[in-house]
């Protein structure tokens, strides 16, 4: 695999509030970072939702390994269900995430040919070449998370949203001391 490269490809969410997506590529494999919906501006009449721009996606679907959700906000995992309609592969997330993206996949008839898998803090996912691990992330929503994607060029951190809170809710701290040790081995990207 040597010259390979690694592709950072956002679909959505970037320079725009609403509808992240990034797919990180590598080889003959890409992996989803959420999968968001943006709600209309005033001067998109008759706009009911705006989703991603699954055209990269669609161009090589066959390399797709698995979606990786951070938490549970529309923005987030809105679009899921339109993903839904042209793809198939596994869904990984924190336990309440899970639940929320339960009620909306049945919502839209498409709950019993999900595959669906509930990953904790601390606990990684293989999927083609990259290993990813889930961290703990403060934020205003429960069982919400970070990754940490093991690639064969280096880490990379994606912290989808979090603030640094030292008296969170629920008490759900910013993992700090995970992040000071990735920091510390050495961290090839840092997406937020
Ligand atoms: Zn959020």
């Amino acid at each position: 695999m040597a010259g390979t490269a690694l592709r950072v490809i956002p679909l959505g969410g970037l320079g725009e509030i609403g509808r992240n997506m990034m797919l990180l590529e590598y080889g003959d494999d890409i992996i989803v970072v959420d999968v968001g919906l943006m709600f209309p501006e005033e001067e998109m009449l008759g706009v009911d939702l705006v989703i991603p721009d699954f055209t990269y996606l669609r161009e090589h679907a066959h390399k797709l390994r698995g979606v990786f959700l951070t938490h549970g906000h529309e923005d987030h995992v809105g679009a899921l269900p339109y993903f839904f309609r042209e793809f198939k592969c596994p869904v990984y997330s924190s336990k309440l995430t899970d639940g929320l993206i339960r009620v909306k996949l049945n919502e839209h008839r498409q709950l019993a040919q999900a595959e669906l898998h509930v990953v904790k803090p601390g606990e990684s996912v293989q999927a083609g070449v990259f290993e990813v691990e889930f961290f703990t992330v403060a934020h205003s929503i429960p069982d919400a998370c970070g990754l940490i994607i093991k690639t064969p060029l280096g880490p990379i951190v994606h912290t989808g949203d979090f603030k640094l809170d030292h008296t969170p809710v629920m008490d759900q701290h910013t993992d700090l001391i995970r992040l000071a040790q990735v920091g510390a081995e050495g961290c090839l990207l840092l997406l937020r």
